[in-house]
């Protein structure tokens, strides 16, 4: 085992986390052992202790409920996690988690979710839930490809960008094809299915910015993604 450690926070790993949301966490684990660090995962649920050192964080959907179960506690910890941002540590939050690292979600019962404001983005919940297979394009990421099943829709403010453009599938909302957000190193995105498993390049740059952020550089290897791309061709070719 290496001595070279990269911790992983798990944020809200019992009630934020469906739709196989917890493979990220089982991708980014293995892939850090395929590049030699030893992957040390933080399971953070309500009530717990902040932890230190903390070099990912990943966060996962939920429903309604769920997030409003989280919410008080993760407007807690919002400044550590913003700081955390501001001095560069990389982040994915999917879908439940991704609405409440934006300014609020308003859901479609009429209830305000105040999140913590790290995004510039707003979500409002219509009655028509968005769901099925999708498929986006990022140029640094190429073709991102997952599911999607929300019913808030999300519009982004200045200073944040799209992480890709719809092929196939809704994404932040019904109107205008922008899907999931980049910030500094902090990814949203609206993706399950589990997104990691399928879009390795994701994957890959969460670790190259962790791992430089901690150790200062990051030397790359050559990974098998034979049966990652066999599963990508299949996905790509699944009707909506
Ligand atoms: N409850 C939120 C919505 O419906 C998030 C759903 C999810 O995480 N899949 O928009």
């Amino acid at each position: 085992m290496s001595d070279k450690i990269i911790r992983i926070l798990h944020l809200y790993s019992n009630d934020m986390n469906i739709y196989g949301d917890r493979g990220n966490i089982l991708v980014i684990k293995r892939r850090l052992q395929w590049y030699g660090y030893t992957p040390e995962i933080v399971e953070y649920n309500p009530g717990d202790k902040f932890p230190d050192n903390i070099n990912i964080v990943v966060g996962g959907g939920g429903q309604d409920s769920g997030q409003n179960k989280i919410q008080k506690d993760l407007l807690s910890i919002g400044p550590k996690l913003i700081e955390l941002a501001n001095t560069g540590t990389p982040m994915l939050v999917i879908c439940g988690l991704y609405q409440l690292f934006g300014k609020f979600f308003k859901t479609s019962s009429g209830e305000i979710i105040e999140g913590i404001g790290l995004l510039n983005i707003e979500t409002f919940g219509k009655s028509e839930r968005l769901i099925g297979n999708i498929v986006t394009h990022s140029q640094q990421f190429g073709d991102i490809i997952g599911y999607e099943n929300h019913s808030g829709q999300t519009f982004l403010g200045n200073n944040v960008s799209p992480l890709g453009q719809v092929r196939l599938g809704a994404g932040n909302n019904a109107t205008d094809i922008s899907e999931g957000v980049i910030y500094k190193n902090v990814i949203g995105s609206y993706l399950h299915g589990s997104l990691l498993p399928k879009n390795p390049a994701i994957a890959d740059f969460l670790i190259k910015t962790a791992v430089i952020n901690r150790y200062g550089k990051f030397k790359t290897i050559n990974i098998d993604n034979h049966f990652t791309d066999l599963a990508r061709q299949t996905a790509l070719k699944r009707p909506r």
